[in-house]
């Protein structure tokens, strides 16, 4: 199966602080993959490389096969991000919210409507924003990314201070869009967090990524640096 991610060799400092030195993997459609890692460790610099946000200072990014970086490049719409904060407009309804972004992206409003009973948010569609609990955001924060329903989806720390019922159907969508032959990424503090739902594990620690593999492959390791921190 080829590659729908690939990073080779990628380097960022800004200034002097060296966020990533030298990473390579590779991501494969119909995956959910984990990305692990402390505070600072380099994932939501990795984030912003693979959206094209940034520019690395050494080495390659494809992303469906391009430079996402690059200003012709085409998967653009393919390609969902949910950011770890994501900020909303408290005045506007559900709907109102999802439409707004739609149209930004291009896509018929009415799909919006669709993502928001996906996300179990149909009965809230009509509320204000502002009225929303913290997992109601994030469900939403999850319905925008998907608008499209991408074919590569980033995630920054979405399931952080989610209750365990909330996770799991915050799973069970990703799992139909892996399902579905999308490439899923998901960044976390805590691997336990992933509810053994990534079928692959990057880590991360101090700007280099120190495994990559199957969890249980990851769990027969005996030297990880950083193993029982993220709770393995
Ligand atoms: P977190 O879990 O806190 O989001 P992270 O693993 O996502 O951490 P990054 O945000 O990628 O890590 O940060 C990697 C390193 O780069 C850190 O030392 C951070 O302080 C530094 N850094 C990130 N963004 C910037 C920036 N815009 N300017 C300067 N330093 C930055």
């Amino acid at each position: 199966m080829s590659a729908t991610v690939a990073l080779h060799d990628v380097a960022k400092s800004y200034r002097a602080v060296r966020a990533l030195r030298g990473v390579s993997f590779e991501l494969a459609p119909g995956r959910i993959s984990a990305l692990v890692g402390h505070n600072g460790a380099g994932k939501t610099t990795l984030i912003k490389l693979m959206l094209g946000l940034i520019q690395p200072d050494r080495g390659t990014i494809r992303v469906l096969g391009e430079d996402p970086a690059a200003g012709a490049f085409a998967g653009r719409r393919a390609l969902g991000f949910l950011p770890e904060n994501v900020a909303f407009n408290a005045a506007l309804t559900g709907k109102e919210t999802l439409a707004f972004y739609a149209r930004l992206k291009g896509i018929n409003p009415r799909d919006g409507a669709a993502l928001l009973d996906r996300v179990g948010l149909g009965e809230a569609s009509r509320r204000r924003v502002g009225t929303y609990s913290k997992g109601m955001r994030q469900r939403l924060g999850l319905a925008q990314a998907l608008l499209g329903w991408p074919r590569v989806l980033l995630l920054d720390e979405p399931t952080t201070g989610l209750d365990p019922a909330l996770r799991q159907s915050f799973y069970d969508i990703l799992d139909e869009l892996r399902r579905d032959g999308a490439t899923v990424l998901i960044s976390s503090h805590a691997l336990h967090e992933l509810e053994d739902r990534a079928e692959q594990v990057l880590i991360m620690n101090q700007g280099s990524l120190v495994a990559d593999g199957t969890l249980a492959e990851l769990r027969a390791l005996s030297r990880l640096p950083i193993r029982m921190t993220l709770k393995l």
